[in-house]
């Protein structure tokens, strides 16, 4: 089984502003505006055939971006077998406790995806800390971004994965994910993952910078954090598929002259990774 635990769903004229998909076409040297609609059978068709997919939507209003829950929800009740939902909330918007209660206890959402950057909020905020207790409670694992980002109002700061040490230390319990090794920050990321037994990252949406990932999983082997990764493809920005070759051609590197390379049974164990049982949302398969 691969789990990927970073797929979107989204529409792209119902779910982004003209301000978002702008920006997301400045970011594409060819000025080409590129479709965001996820079509599940597409993403299906690039990831092998027993692959369980956490999906989210975003909500990020700073952004431009508004994924309506009850789409994740009605996916995931149809895919019960290879689909945990997760809801989205943007705690600087009024309404997201209710959202939250709503999402976990009427729409059936397993976790939840946040996005401190392009909502522009700090997670250490005390004002925004029962949305953290209440995850600890009730076993909602987070995804949250961390890392880069091409939306030029969207605060860097709050893309650093240290704002969110205060938040592990207050809620040990709360298993949290920050998403793409936190790119280019992986230093931070990989202080945080080896100092809290519950927080993890994935690395979806890396592998088509191969100097940067391979940078970073050589620093997760010096660490000796491989067990703390998660594979993740941030579709659709990647697939599974070729996610998965990316990283295996990361493995096939040789070293450099007094560095070992990468420890392909530490590229492999990600790709084995049994995320779901990690977080706490193993499906029952009775
Ligand atoms: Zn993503």
């Amino acid at each position: 089984m691969t789990v990927d635990v970073h797929a979107h769903l989204h529409h792209h004229h119902e779910d982004f502003t003209d301000t978002f998909r702008t920006e997301s076409r400045r970011a594409h040297p060819d000025g080409a505006e590129v479709d965001l609609t996820v079509h599940w059978e597409a993403y299906r068709a690039g990831a092998p055939a027993d692959t369980v997919s956490i999906v989210f939507g975003g909500k990020a209003r700073r952004a431009g971006i508004w994924v309506d829950d009850a789409k994740i929800a009605a996916l995931a009740e149809q895919y019960p077998q290879s689909v945990v939902g997760f809801m989205s909330l943007d705690p600087t918007q009024p309404g997201w406790q209710e959202m939250l209660r709503h999402g976990h206890q009427e729409l059936g959402l397993r976790g939840i995806k946040l996005m401190p950057m392009y909502a522009g909020f700090d997670p250490s905020d005390a004002a925004i800390d029962d949305l953290f207790a209440y995850a600890e409670a009730n076993g909602l694992p987070i995804v949250a971004h961390t890392g880069t980002t091409f939306i030029s109002q969207a605060p860097l700061e709050y893309a650093r994965p240290v704002h969110f040490d205060e938040v592990a230390m207050r809620h040990p319990e709360l298993r949290l994910v920050l998403a793409h090794l936190s790119h280019p920050y992986e230093g931070e990321c990989i202080a945080m993952i080896r100092k809290h037994a519950n927080v993890y990252a994935d690395l979806s949406a890396l592998y088509y910078r191969p100097f940067q990932l391979w940078h970073s999983l050589r620093l997760v082997q010096d660490y000796g954090v491989w067990h703390k990764v998660l594979f993740g493809s941030d579709y659709p920005f990647a697939t599974v598929n070729d996610t998965i070759e990316g990283l295996r051609r990361l493995a096939a590197l040789p070293g450099i002259p007094g560095l070992d390379p990468l420890d392909p049974a530490g590229i492999e164990g990600i790709i084995a990774r049994d995320a779901l049982t990690l977080l706490g949302l193993a499906l029952d398969r009775s």
